[in-house]
């Protein structure tokens, strides 16, 4: 897919910077004319995904954790991607209440939440690490006109 226009962030992997990411991801996204609950959907998926890293991918360490957005007409693809201990069976990792750490109160929801508030989510482990691939086609724009 060509892309209207792109951005990239990279920061570190702490949690004081999740609220961060999520911010940043929703201001690039305003220019797609988003409705609330759009930018809602988006924040949270972020915020699962950035959570994920800062939890699991780096647990005795500091590392470092990227997200690329890309935007064309109304799509908007973001990838987070870390390069910590990545996931052995992705498979059993993204079903509902499957969790590596009981113990610290993980519900083990949140690639269910981003499946349920994106279009498609594609989650590959890397020979370092994971890459979520998360897509959303907004209806905003449309809505609007639509409504007259
Ligand atoms: P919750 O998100 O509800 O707090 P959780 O993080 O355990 O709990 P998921 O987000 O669904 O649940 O992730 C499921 C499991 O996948 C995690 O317990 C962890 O073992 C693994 N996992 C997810 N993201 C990563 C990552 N970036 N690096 C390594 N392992 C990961
Ligand atoms: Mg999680």
């Amino acid at each position: 897919m060509e892309y209207k226009n792109e951005m990239t962030l990279r920061f570190n992997s702490l949690s004081v910077n999740e609220g961060f990411a999520r911010a940043a991801v929703a201001g690039f996204c305003v220019q797609l004319n988003p409705t609330l609950d759009e930018i809602t959907d988006i924040k949270t998926a972020v915020s699962e995904a950035v959570t994920n890293c800062v939890v699991h991918a780096y647990p005795k360490s500091l590392g470092q954790i990227e997200i690329w957005v890309g935007v064309s007409d109304q799509t908007v693809v973001v990838k987070v991607r870390d390069w910590g201990v990545g996931i052995k069976d992705i498979k059993r990792a993204r079903e509902p209440f499957f969790t590596t750490k009981p113990s610290e109160e993980r519900a083990g929801m949140g690639f269910t939440v981003m499946e349920s508030f994106m279009d498609n989510v594609v989650v590959s482990s890397k020979d370092s690490g994971v890459e979520i691939v998360m897509t959303k086609r907004l209806e905003g724009k449309k809505a609007m006109l639509n409504r007259g």
